[in-house]
């Protein structure tokens, strides 16, 4: 035997101990310990095989041959047990499966290696001549020995199939199967045309040389591929049922792929989108957000809105993106879409609840002084004027027609207000019948004309409480905000301007009520 093909078989043999050794490391993931014992019997295959071929007698190349028929009989059934496995078929269809077909293969094994049977297998077995110096024997098969090849060839063939339709049907590990498959149909396709045509058949090469490729393929599927690192069945139906949405974009902006629930929530409004291809969403994020994907996938965290067509109301989003890299090299990102309406509509409530009066749904004393004392620190309050007024005789209407009376009165003093306010003026109820407005970028004159319209408004048209018509008046003070040297802080700020517009309040009050008075300007 030439020192180039024992090489090449020791090198197949190393191959596949290799193999068989690495998947037994990862016993734990899903088909690890299946493609294991598939690689195994490819290996007793190839060992007889090799063995066959390189002794000399009819007698000892007949036991090798035999030694073989164990990985030829076995080896489609761990290829379909494997290709069960690896899709994540239910534990009782694989052993099933798996024990009807290796009984079932166990029959030709048997008849093969048992003396008295043995006849029914094989008509005759002799040395035919090779080339190259290697004889090889010549075995002559009985009808049965056919069938039960044939019969052998054929679950090969299912193996394999089942491999390739769950590469169609699994998108995420679609090279590692099919490189799988491939590898693993070399030997079975070398080895059928040998059958056929003779050992030789390829100009001298030995059939197991094809284990030697076919073996490298499957190395190559599990390296290149990280095969056997991942689960992928099940991160293939996690990506599917998972209620958040997956997007994997390219670094350039490309989107290679989304999941169902990322698909259903973005294409909600944008029925065109919905069975659109992958690639056509990140056009259409990147179209509605106004900048590119990868400049929207550098934010860890993105919150967006996206409007319905047919309402107003909106849809809210986080954007979670994780950069994908290889060797330290950016090769794209993986993103993950939330559907937080509902957790923003609570927190808008929770806020409304927390900043707003419950009667008047204006601004509460704490949120009014909050957001005050913050525009008086920007440059926003510039020519500002804070407003301070209480209802006149208030306690008379709760006296009178009740505290629900006195309520409405309340509310109605609100709505007049409100409505001759302009839409930046900051409105809250700082006390019982008492509240207070922030009025910004006015002059002096035009600030008491304002401050006099809210006092008209109010009082210029009669109240109806049950049944009777009252008036009601309110006395204001207007105080205009200006920065002091002395003056430490922005609160001090405010409380100063406070208890200026609410002294000039009570001087109104003093001096006969309805009717706005204007603190000394600063
Ligand atoms: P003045 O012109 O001096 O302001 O007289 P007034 O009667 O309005 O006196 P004051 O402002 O002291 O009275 C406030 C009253 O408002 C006292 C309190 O019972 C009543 N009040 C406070 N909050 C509410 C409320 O939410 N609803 C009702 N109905 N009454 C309230
Ligand atoms: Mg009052």
């Amino acid at each position: 035997m030439s020192f180039g093909i024992v090489l090449l078989n020791v090198c197949s043999l190393f191959l596949l101990v290799t193999i068989i050794g690495i998947s037994f490391l990862k016993w734990r993931v899903t088909g690890a310990i299946h493609f294991g014992i598939l690689i195994f019997f490819t290996f007793v295959w190839s060992l007889g095989t090799f063995i066959e071929l390189s002794v000399h007698s009819l007698d000892a190349k007949l036991f090798w041959r035999n030694v073989t028929q164990f990985g030829t009989f076995f080896l489609p059934v761990a290829t379909i047990v494997f290709a069960l496995a690896y899709i994540g078929a239910a534990r009782r269809v694989i052993r099933l499966v798996g024990s009807i077909l290796y009984i079932w293969q166990i029959i030709p094994v048997f008849l093969i290696w048992t003396d008295g049977f043995h006849h029914l297998m094989r008509v005759s077995v002799t040395l035919g001549s090779g080339i190259s110096g290697l004889s090889t024997i010549v075995v002559t098969q009985t009808v049965l020995g056919m069938v039960c090849v044939s019969v052998n060839y054929a679950l090969m063939l299912a193996g394999i199939l089942i491999l390739l339709i769950s590469a169609i049907k699994m998108p995420a590990t679609r090279a590692p199967l099919i490189i799988i498959a491939v590898g693993l149909a070399i030997p079975s396709i070398f080895s059928s045309l040998t059958n056929i045509f003779g050992a030789f058949v390829f100009g001298g090469i030995p059939a197991d040389t094809s284990f030697a490729v076919g073996g490298i393929i499957a190395l190559i599927g599990i390296q290149y591929f990280g095969f056997l690192k991942l689960t992928p069945i099940a991160r293939d139906r996690a990506f599917d049922v998972i209620d958040e949405g997956i997007l994997v974009c390219a670094v350039d902006g490309k989107v290679m792929d989304l999941n169902r629930a990322a698909r259903s929530m973005l294409s909600r409004n944008y029925p065109l989108l919905k069975d659109a291809p992958a690639s056509e969403f990140g056009v259409f994020l990147s179209k509605t957000l106004g900048s590119s994907l990868p400049e929207l996938c550098a934010h860890k965290e993105l919150r967006f809105n996206l409007k319905l067509s047919t309402s107003d109301a909106k849809i809210y989003y986080l954007l979670r993106s994780y950069e994908l890299k290889n060797d330290k090299r950016l090769i794209g990102f993986t993103s993950v879409l939330q559907d937080i309406s509902d957790d923003t509509f609570r927190m808008n409530r929770l806020l409304e609840k927390a900043e707003k009066d419950p009667l008047t749904g204006i601004y509460n004393k704490q949120a009014f002084n909050e957001i005050v004392n913050n525009l008086l620190e920007s440059s926003y309050s510039e020519k500002s004027f804070l407003m301070v007024f209480d209802i006149d005789y208030f306690k008379k209407f709760n006296d009178e027609y009740g505290h629900l009376s006195g309520d409405t009165v309340i509310q109605e003093v609100c709505r007049r207000c409100q409505g001759t306010l302009r839409e930046h003026d900051v409105f809250g109820r700082v006390g019982g019948d008492e509240f207070a407005v922030l009025l910004s970028g006015l002059e002096d004159e035009a600030a008491r004309n304002l401050a006099d319209r809210i006092r008209s408004a109010i009082s210029s048209q009669e109240f109806v409480l049950g049944n009777h018509p009252v008036s009601i008046t309110i006395s204001g003070g207007l105080a205009n905000f200006a920065r002091t040297e002395e003056s430490d802080g922005p609160s001090s700020l405010y409380n100063e301007l406070f208890e200026r517009a609410d002294a000039a309040m009570y001087k109104s009050k003093a001096a006969g009520r309805n009717r706005v008075a204007f603190s000394p300007m600063r």
